[in-house]
């Protein structure tokens, strides 16, 4: 049974009281939490114990067994794949996915124990309370709810909990593209693990859509040289040839290369950006060829690095001895390369820079392909409502994360990869993720749940 459509205004007062207990999918959600934060599931730990119980979660709950799959790499990295099965089984599945397993802890350095779900004064504390059991135990809410009303979506939806993702030994969603491409031919993909909304000043102003990643790439610099006592030196040393190549390398900017993402990102961005940069922001996005918008935006590092692909060298060895001149030196150089460019273009340039100092550069860590995904109008229409529903109305920003995550494997596929979270953070609370006392607040959690279950119930139709 579907919930009639409701006005949102009307629909965000009945779900969000001021005050009050959880209700609903929010006092679920805050169950399967604690449990996942009682959980210790990092790199020395495992995430099997807590894809089991909720997997027991699932299958009592009235999901068929055959559509709860326990599976995975190793005994301690098992993941779990939940299917929700739609009306009609030949549309692609829509898929959904957070990571089980989180960083360590240090209790001593918390004001509360990291391995319990601890609410105090209106603020959740506990480990992966944001990154990612928050998101994961919203998720699982909203498969049982949907699950419990009696929805039959139109197409399957699936749900993967997967591990490995902080330690990146035993990826899930890797393992699952690898050996189960079956469970992860989806539609479009949401990963519940970037993206999320700003909070300014206790108000709500954007929501943030990871649409795109930088591409990783690393490159060795190798100078060589015959060696020899260093009480007769025979010409610059792979050292003395090495740091000129560094120098060529340093001093190159690559150009700037703005893809959809990015463009619309600066687009957004610029309307609520003051002054210069603000201005800036608007001219490039009306035109990329704007040098002057360039040179305003490129001082900024995050924006620097959103504009165009970055080169910069992360570790130098060479050397033998004190009173030695090395047959070798090398170095790592390690790019993020804007998706859409050729990854080989980006090692030519390098070649070319490295050249005249007669140093060799090879691919040490080779780039994996990672288009930018446009959002669905499905998707973004869903997401527009949800939020409408539980926050109220916020400006959906695409953006390009300058790291990597777990979205580069399905869109390695070519599957449109979406990173959403319906949690609204401060920027004080964002700096606990991966620290001591990582903490959100419960009002905020309880939203971000709400959104989750209207977003899988709108993508459900
Ligand atoms: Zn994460």
């Amino acid at each position: 049974m579907r919930l009639p459509p409701v006005a949102p205004v009307l629909l965000a007062a009945l779900l969000w009281p001021a005050a009050g207990p959880a209700q609903g999918a929010t006092r679920l959600a805050r169950e399967v939490l604690a449990e996942m934060v009682s959980q210790r599931t990092t790199t020395e730990g495992s995430t099997t114990p807590l894809a089991e119980s909720l997997a027991a979660r699932f299958r009592a709950a009235g999901f068929p067994a055959e559509d709860v799959l326990l599976l995975g790499a190793g005994t301690e990295d098992r993941n779990l794949v939940v299917r929700l099965r739609g009306r009609d089984r030949t549309r692609p599945p829509r898929l959904f996915g957070a990571h089980l397993d989180v960083v360590g802890a240090e209790p001593p350095l918390w004001s509360a124990d990291p391995w319990t779900l601890t609410e105090r004064d209106g603020v959740l504390y506990g480990r992966g309370v944001q990154d990612d059991k928050g998101p994961a135990a919203s998720l699982v809410a909203a498969f049982l709810t949907l699950q419990a009303d009696g929805v039959v979506p139109a197409g399957d939806l699936l749900l993967m909990l997967t591990a490995g993702e902080e330690s990146g030994k035993n990826n899930g969603v890797d393992w699952l593209v690898t050996n189960r491409p079956d469970l992860t031919r989806a539609e479009f993909a949401i990963i519940a693990d970037a993206g999320g909304g700003e909070m300014v000043a206790g108000a709500p102003v954007a929501f943030s859509v990871q649409s795109a990643e930088k591409i990783y790439l690393d490159v060795t610099l190798t100078a060589r040289g015959p060696g020899g006592h260093s009480s007769v030196p025979n010409g610059p040393s792979p050292i003395d040839r090495l740091a000129r190549a560094i120098s060529a390398v340093g001093a190159f900017t690559f150009p700037v290369t703005l893809n959809p993402v990015a463009r619309e990102f600066l687009r957004a961005r610029a309307t609520m950006t003051p002054g210069a940069q603000g201005a800036a922001m608007a001219a490039i996005a009306r035109d990329p060829s704007d040098a002057a918008a360039a040179r305003t935006l490129s001082a900024d590092p995050a924006l620097n690095a959103l504009l165009r692909t970055t080169c910069i060298v992360s570790l130098v060895s060479g050397g033998t001895a004190p009173n030695a001149i090395p047959a070798e030196a090398t170095a790592n150089v390690n790019c993020r390369v804007i998706p859409g460019t050729e990854p080989d273009s980006v090692v030519a340039t390098l070649r070319r820079l490295a050249a005249p100092a007669q140093v060799e550069v090879t691919v040490a860590y080779p780039a994996r392909p990672s288009p930018p995904s446009v959002l669905p109008a499905v998707l973004r229409t869903a997401i527009t409502e949800s939020l409408a529903a539980t926050v109220g109305p916020v400006p959906i920003i695409p953006f390009m994360e300058m790291g990597a995550t777990d979205g580069v494997y399905l869109r390695n596929l070519g599957i449109p990869t979406f990173g959403v979270i319906g949690l609204f953070t401060a920027d004080a609370e964002l700096r606990t993720m991966h620290g001591n006392d990582e903490r959100v607040t419960a009002a905020a959690y309880d939203r971000s749940v709400e959104f989750m279950l209207q977003l899988v119930r709108r993508l459900a139709r």
